[in-house]
């Protein structure tokens, strides 16, 4: 059996709610100028929605892509306020953010409608970034396994080998996001290793070495390349850093260098 080619790192930029359209083009403009080097990264920046479009129009001749946050799993009707995979890949993105732990928790996310939009952003030929992660009350519980055991058979149950290969996984645990409290590269790297090893079981070897798995919680440029070193950890989710657009750019290259482990 020929091996996999290695993963390439994936460094995406989940703005939240933030940016206006023309605070969205003036942060789109500097990354632009910062980030020049893809040759060992992949970079996607993932704006409201409102922005996607004007974003798009900017990213025309550059390598970085662009993702939304989110997806509605109907393509249209009746449905007031939601967006579907086919308008957010009009809009001009590739990738799609899904089940974020804010989606979980604030909008009462579930596994069902996970994988109903994880399905949904693959019918569209999106690539869905799903997101999976325990809480400090689960991982002090020492249920951080179970819950992401849990967490992917929801999310990936009916899926088959062809549809996992155009996914990407984001690791996020809850307790990190935006906390400041970096999970240490060893916890990352745990988690990491388990998901790798129950996607393998569901899918094969094959595909779960070449499934990317980001990690996300307070990514900043000086914790990067110790993450990004360690074996499960193709790249990252970054939420905070990723507004600031030095930060973003110096998270990139330390990605990129760290690529070369
Ligand atoms: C996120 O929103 O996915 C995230 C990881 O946020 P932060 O980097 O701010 O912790």
């Amino acid at each position: 059996m020929t091996p996999p080619p290695p993963r390439k790192p994936l460094i995406a930029g989940n703005w939240k709610l933030n940016k206006t359209i023309k605070e969205a083009i003036e942060l789109v403009t500097l990354l632009k100028r910062l980030i020049t080097d893809f040759q060992n990264v992949d970079v996607v920046v993932c704006p409201p929605f409102t922005a996607l479009s004007d974003v798009s129009e900017l990213l025309m001749e550059s390598e970085i892509q662009l993702g939304a946050q989110d997806l509605y799993w109907e393509e249209k009707g009746a449905f007031t306020g939601e967006v579907s995979g086919a308008l957010i890949k009009d809009a001009g993105a590739a990738f799609v953010i899904v089940g974020h732990s804010e989606r979980r928790q604030f909008f009462h996310e579930t596994h069902d409608t996970v994988q109903k939009k994880t399905k949904a952003a693959l019918k569209n030929g999106l690539i869905p970034i799903v997101c999976i992660g325990e809480t400090l009350k689960e991982r002090e519980a020492s249920k951080t396994f179970e819950v992401l055991e849990a967490q992917i058979k929801g999310a990936f149950t009916g899926f088959n080998k062809e549809e996992i290969q155009q996914i990407t996984v984001a690791y996020e645990p809850v307790w990190a996001i935006g906390t400041g409290k970096v999970a240490t590269p060893a916890q990352a790297e745990e988690a990491h290793a388990f998901v790798r090893g129950r996607m393998q079981k569901a899918f094969g070897e094959e595909t779960a070495a070449a499934l990317r798995i980001l990690y996300g919680g307070s990514v900043k440029p000086d914790n990067t390349a110790d993450l990004m070193r360690e074996p499960d950890i193709d790249g990252a989710l970054v939420g905070g850093a990723s507004l600031e657009p030095n930060s973003f750019a110096e998270i990139v290259k330390n990605a990129g260098v760290a690529a070369l482990r």
